[in-house]
């Protein structure tokens, strides 16, 4: 009996889940459409944090290819449960440089490098293992404490530093914007976008503009996010 009643559960959710990414691809292609931008420029990604393997896979069987990981244990636990076929996954949390080698073997992308040393450290075992590292570099837009990334006035001079590093190239910027007056930084992250996308800099391909999550995810495509991150809206109760 009790079995049954949790299969039931997990059918339940994972309808939901399916719902849910209809209802999430159908948000951003309107959004693509009033804003004049292709729906199939925009990768929605699954965030995946306090997420059982086996509901990512319900996301991936039906359609996601790109998850979002943010710490180190949840993904060397979670990895060898996922369903890898065309799976990308991307590390999106605080990355502390001894962890740097647990996860390059594991990971697509890192979208949260918030650091000259971290660059280094990632640069250093993506050679080891044989890695040329795509990462972003995460943008703290709204200057805030409480947050990590690189300030606005210091990107140019992060950028010309880390392109130097073999192993890895800048593929991206990253920014989880302040909760208030989120258009204002969104729109900041995008003029910071285009100026770095138009410089020619060595080893520097900036194409890809991370932002936007649950509550704001529209609003990020108005602003030329081409990545935006969910995670409880697509995940609701099944943690
Ligand atoms: C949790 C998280 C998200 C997703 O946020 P939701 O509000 O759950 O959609 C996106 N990006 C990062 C870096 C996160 O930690």
């Amino acid at each position: 009996m009790i079995t049954k009643k949790s299969e039931n559960s997990f059918q339940e959710k994972e309808e939901k889940i399916k719902q849910k990414i209809k209802v999430i691809k159908q948000k951003i292609k309107e959004a693509a459409i009033k804003n004049n931008r292709n729906f199939n420029d925009i990768v929605f990604m699954a965030v995946t944090k306090n997420v059982p393997a086996n509901f990512v896979n319900v996301a991936i069987k039906n359609g996601v290819n790109v998850i979002g990981e943010n710490r180190v244990q949840e993904l060397e636990k979670k990895y060898s449960s996922y369903l890898k076929k065309n799976l990308k996954i991307h590390f999106i949390g605080h990355l502390q440089t001894n962890k740097v080698k647990n996860i390059i073997p594991f990971v697509d992308c890192i979208e949260s490098v918030d650091s000259l040393k971290l660059a280094e450290t990632i640069s250093k075992y993506s050679e080891k293992f044989n890695k040329i590292m795509p990462i972003f570099l995460e943008i703290n837009i709204g200057e805030e404490k409480s947050k990590f990334g690189f300030k606005p006035n210091e990107i140019l001079k992060a950028i010309e530093e880390i392109s130097k590093n073999k192993n890895i190239k800048i593929n991206g910027l990253m920014t989880i914007p302040p909760k208030n007056n989120v258009e204002k930084f969104f729109q900041l992250m995008q003029e910071i976008y285009i100026d770095i996308s138009n410089k020619k800099i060595d080893n520097v391909n900036v194409n890809y503009l991370s932002m936007g999550m649950s509550s704001d995810f529209e609003k990020a495509v108005g602003f030329g996010a081409n990545i935006v991150r969910i995670g409880r809206f697509l995940f609701e109760d099944c943690n």
